[in-house]
């Protein structure tokens, strides 16, 4: 029997453009296939050059285009390879992918990109009608002459994200995806407890790796104090803006902030929702059963269109009546909705502008977050600097991926020979590296770089 490999593609020591090769023999599989969120052009995908063959398939582990954004581009060059991911994630996937050709054409034209779009919509519609939606739990053959069978198994993240556990002969592994442990307002987190198998190779995510877990903000403390903070701007006239990930984070906050309404803990406010936050929440409210048992969705039509925010009269209009606004992108990247519509409300002193994910350093989020009072920014390519005057700008803890202590627990319950640490930043790695005691072999390769695997 031969050995398995383990080769980052993309991804490995940072969270970029996830992919990695797992192989035995000539037979290769991909496990996700991702775009870099903050690299441009051909530099944002995963290094496919280093691909001697065709891959048997690519499986995915859910619908964040960190993980799936360059599945299109691979199965251009890879045609005869299909894709597997759960069900409700290949309904995003259609979502997410058709709207990253939109981006890519916009960006392309305003900065000047010639190779954007990376694919077109109809590679997208190549992809999706390549993608196999499976149920959780169901073990099938990656391909008829394929070493491997695969299963997914329920993550807690996003609707649809899956961990994924490939067996063959002599070996399992088990790649997390992203995992959180703890439940969502709307889904359920992971039990570890329930996976009751045994597991020669984990490959785990890290991105929390760095963080104490603060045990006096949790999620329903983190609930009551936005309720408050929203209440104050609120009853002053004020607008909430939240800058929101379109997928996960969006449907989460909606429906937060619903049940504080029907609570009576927030005013009744109109509350609006963007574009992509909308496609996505129409497969959350397909696939309902994939969620708590004892939550009900609200129905997205309690939630308003916001409307052409790159026309300045409807941003104005907007700001005129106090409201709660949720709007892509999480990171108040430049020219999204997020980014227009806090362009026309950090010129006033009333209303409210609330982060509720990671912010990388380098993004407009986490600059207006550390901005003084007066300090210019620019919120739209080519676009004027704005003086801001809002100082009312703050954080709140929603995260969707597991604290260090609960990925030390995965680490802990799965009993692993080789555990090899992905998507997070080198601090992180290091921090869970010197802090799992009895695994025989810890690994953190490079991308390109081979890890044999014993099991
Ligand atoms: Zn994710
Ligand atoms: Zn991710």
């Amino acid at each position: 029997m031969s050995d398995i490999t383990f080769t980052p593609i993309g991804g490995a020591a940072e969270i970029g453009a996830n992919c990695f090769l797992i192989s035995r023999g000539n037979n290769g599989i991909l496990l996700d296939s991702g775009i870099h969120p903050k690299k441009e052009g051909r530099e944002a995908l995963p290094k496919f050059e280093l691909l001697q063959s065709p891959p048997e398939a690519v499986v995915v582990s859910h619908g964040h285009i960190d993980h799936c954004g360059s599945v299109p581009f691979l199965l251009r060059e890879f045609p005869a390879t299909p894709c597997y991911a759960t069900r409700p994630t290949v309904s995003i996937m259609d979502r997410m992918l058709h709207n990253s050709v939109s981006v890519m054409t916009t960006l392309g034209k305003e900065r000047n990109i010639p190779e954007y779009p990376l694919y077109t919509h109809s590679d997208v519609d190549y992809a999706i009608r390549q993608s196999a939606g499976m149920e959780y739990d169901r073990e099938f053959p990656v391909s008829a002459h394929c070493p491997f069978t695969a299963s997914f198994q329920h993550a807690g993240h996003v609707l649809g994200s899956a961990g994924i556990l490939l067996r063959a002969e002599g070996h399992t592994l088990y790649y997390t995806g992203d995992i959180c442990l703890t439940d969502q307002e709307l889904l359920g987190g992971l039990q570890i407890i329930d996976m009751d198998v045994h597991v020669d190779t984990l490959i785990i995510e890290s991105t929390r790796g760095a963080h104490l877990d603060d045990e006096e903000r949790t999620f329903t403390s983190e609930i009551r104090r936005f309720a408050e903070e929203a209440r104050k701007v609120l009853e002053k006239g004020g607008v909430v803006l939240v800058p929101a990930f379109a997928l996960g984070r969006t449907q989460e906050l909606l429906n937060i902030i619903d049940r504080l309404q029907a609570n009576g803990e927030l005013p009744q406010v109109p509350v609006f929702a963007s574009g992509l936050g909308r496609a996505i929440y129409e497969v959350y409210d397909k696939y309902t059963d994939y969620l708590r048992p004892e939550v009900s969705l609200s129905p997205l039509y309690q939630f308003e269109r916001i409307g052409d925010v790159w026309d300045p009269r409807v941003t104005r209009n907007l700001l005129k009546q106090a409201s709660i606004v949720v709007a892509t992108s999480g990171m108040l990247v430049e020219n999204t909705p997020s980014a227009m519509i806090a362009q026309e409300m950090v010129r006033h002193e009333h209303h409210g502008i609330f982060f509720v994910g990671y912010l990388d350093p380098d993004t407009l989020g986490y600059k207006l977050l550390h901005a003084n009072v007066d300090d210019k920014l620019v919120f739209q390519t080519g676009g004027n600097e704005v003086a801001v005057k809002l100082p009312n700008r703050q954080t709140f803890h929603f995260s969707a991926h597991a604290p260090r202590e609960d990925l030390q627990h995965v680490i802990d319950k799965t009993q692993p020979t080789n555990v090899i640490f992905v998507h997070g930043d080198p601090d992180a790695i290091e921090w869970l590296k010197a802090n799992c005691n009895g695994v025989p072999n810890k690994f953190a390769p490079d991308i390109g770089e081979s890890v044999t695997l014993h099991a």
